[in-house]
């Protein structure tokens, strides 16, 4: 079954790890534009040399420079019948480029998973994080930044998605596997089941 799905949440959401669950479960690769910077990063590609100081600092990579990233990836042949973003889009403009995108594939979202989680509860998990995984934008201002631009930025994008009717909204705290029971439990509302 084809799904292009959304994750949605601020940093410390546990969106990386919901996503890679519902991603293996439907059989559909994820997209992380986190995840892609950071492998960048790590190997040392151009792209990597041009982001690094930018996601250390915990601000947002040039619109142009990650749908292009974004565009690249989803042109391959494994995102064909699916896909779930994490991390993209992040602002309206990017929400206009996938847009756009998708539009020329006579593609669109099927449903957007928005994880709830209140500042509080983001901020000591990322502090938790910081201390165990020494991330370079687990730094206390990088993530200050961070949860700031999700405010200011990304949670605008979810009234332009739930004009669309296609958000799903969930309880992102507590246990992950019924975090993921929720998130299934919300897919299936709309048709959308695991592979197997
Ligand atoms: P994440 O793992 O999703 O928290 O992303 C880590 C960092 O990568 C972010 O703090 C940004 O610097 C950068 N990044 C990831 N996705 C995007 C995006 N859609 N637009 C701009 N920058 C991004």
């Amino acid at each position: 079954m084809s799904a292009r799905l959304l994750i949605v949440g601020p940093q410390g959401s546990g969106k990386g790890t919901q996503g890679v669950r519902v991603g293996a479960a439907l059989d559909i690769p994820v997209v992380s534009t986190g995840d892609v910077f950071r492998a960048n990063v790590a190997e040392g590609t151009d792209l990597g040399l041009q982001v690094k100081s930018i996601i250390d600092a915990g601000d947002l990579v040039p619109d142009e420079l990650t749908s292009a990233v974004v565009r690249d990836r989803l042109a391959q042949a494994d995102a064909a019948q699916g896909f779930l973003l994490d991390g993209y889009p992040r602002n309206l403009a990017q929400v206009m480029h996938l847009d756009e995108f998708l539009e020329g594939r006579d593609e669109k979202l099927d449903a957007v998973i928005a994880l709830v989680v209140p500042r509080e509860e983001s901020l000591s998990r990322l502090t938790a994080r910081a201390a165990e995984q020494g991330r370079a934008d687990d730094t206390e201002e990088a993530i200050a930044t961070r949860l700031g631009i999700y405010e200011r930025e990304t949670a605008p994008i979810l009234d332009v998605y739930g004009t669309r009717g296609i958000v799903d909204e969930i309880d992102g705290v507590g246990d992950l596997d019924e975090i993921t029971a929720r998130i299934f439990a919300a897919l299936e509302a709309r048709g959308l089941r695991p592979a197997r």
